[in-house]
């Protein structure tokens, strides 16, 4: 059994120790010691890294009371130097004593039992029994966590025997073992626990809810403590701050005036689409008074630069709503769209005229008697098709 320097003092993060056994496995070199300040994943609470005998921690998971360091290959010696990196263990600390403090005010202030803890790279939750939180309950929660932490309260941990825990009342029942290891927020909470912890709840630093969903029945709130929310609170501060600069108001004001925008957005949109339909009324139109005649029917074939092929659909679309009317358009942008459209009653298949047309001069396409679609010609034989398609409907309809 390793000397698990870590249960003892938390923010031990240099020693020295004795390798016991190594081993090879695929991924590197695993070495158990005789004493180690690297915790291992467990209790949702990520593995530590750093160095050992200045190879890098890949790794670390307890196995039968020994501790195995992954590291890339076999150290040098039997006697190595660790280092825990620092910047993540005690981020680490920080998150896992947030979260009793978190778990322990749920519990008094909703009845909230705890049902797991994820301590992600990114994010942190709990998932609570409590079926649906009003925001005002969760502003609660957070207010009382942060309560807590700037009454700077001692976070101790203490190992009992097991005929002790009846007497405890615990925040929750502990797994079965020799001994129990407890973790006490004085007054606050008494948790069987064997992670890490702060020395005392101001260095959890501030605890901030930033969601919470409804989750298998129950809630999965969302938080970040110390380090993280500040950081969290530094990049939101900074784009509220561009926002507000950008529109000309005060911080406070920023989400209105991103809604004002949006509504006016929205309403210039409309506005835009309004014109646009009769700008494209009075296209149709012109086109249709210059197109020839054929049977009585007016046959526009035109190939248009500068459009989209849906706004060319849509003017097809509009000039075919008149009766006695062929469109056989072409929108030349990136790629080559043919759009071939009749009027209602009109007797031609624009189906067989596209099919014809592809056949001829490439690409290809489908659709139904009445309208068409194709593509895939190649731009320089598009002015000779269409000249073509229209030659051949003069023919068919006188
Ligand atoms: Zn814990």
């Amino acid at each position: 059994m390793a000397d698990l320097l870590y249960l003892e003092d938390s923010f031990c993060r240099s020693f020295e120790a004795h390798v016991e056994a190594s081993r090879h496995g695929e991924a590197g070199c695993e070495v158990s010691l005789d004493r180690t300040c690297f915790y291992p994943a467990g209790g949702g609470q990520p593995a530590d890294r750093g160095t050992l005998g200045g190879l890098s921690v890949l790794d670390v998971r307890e196995e039968g009371g020994q501790v195995w360091h992954l590291l890339p290959e076999l150290p040098a010696g039997t006697v190595l130097r660790g280092e825990v990196d620092w910047a993540r263990r005690f981020d680490h600390m920080q998150q896992h004593s947030g979260q009793h403090v978190l778990s322990a005010v749920a519990l008094q202030q909703l009845g909230a039992q705890t049902l797991s803890f994820h301590l992600g790279a990114e994010l942190v939750t709990v998932d609570l029994d409590v079926a649906g939180m009003a925001p005002a309950a969760a502003q609660a929660l957070e207010d009382e966590c942060n309560r807590l932490v700037m009454d700077n309260i001692p976070l101790r941990s203490y190992f009992v025997a097991p005929e002790e825990v009846p007497r405890l009342n615990l925040r929750k029942p502990p797994t079965k073992g020799e001994r129990t290891r407890i973790v006490e927020i004085a007054g606050v909470d008494l948790s069987p626990c064997g992670g890490t912890h702060v020395g005392a709840t101001g260095q959890i630093g501030t605890i901030k809810v930033r969601r919470v969903e409804r989750y298998k029945g129950g809630s999965r709130v969302e938080f970040l403590c110390g380090w993280r929310a500040l950081r969290d609170y530094q990049w939101k501060h900074l784009a509220i701050g561009a926002l507000a600069r950008d529109l000309s108001v005060a911080d406070r004001e920023a989400e209105a005036a991103v809604r004002r925008a949006l509504a006016a957005e929205r309403e210039a949109r409309h506005e835009a689409e309004q014109l646009r339909g009769a700008l494209v009324g009075y296209e149709a139109a012109a086109l249709r008074a210059a197109a020839p005649r054929a049977g009585g029917v007016a046959i526009v074939a035109r190939a248009i630069a500068g459009q989209s092929a849906a706004q060319v659909k849509q003017l097809a679309a509009t000039l075919v709503a008149e009766p006695a009317t062929v469109a056989l358009l072409a929108a030349t942008g990136a790629a080559v769209r043919l759009t071939f459209m009749r009027s209602a009653g009109v007797e031609l298949d624009m189906r067989a005229l596209l099919r014809e047309v592809t056949e001829r001069f490439g690409g290809g396409g489908g659709g139904r008697p009445e309208s068409a679609e194709g593509g895939g010609l190649p731009p320089e034989q598009v002015a000779e098709a269409l000249a073509w398609a229209e030659g051949e409907l003069r023919v068919r309809l006188s």
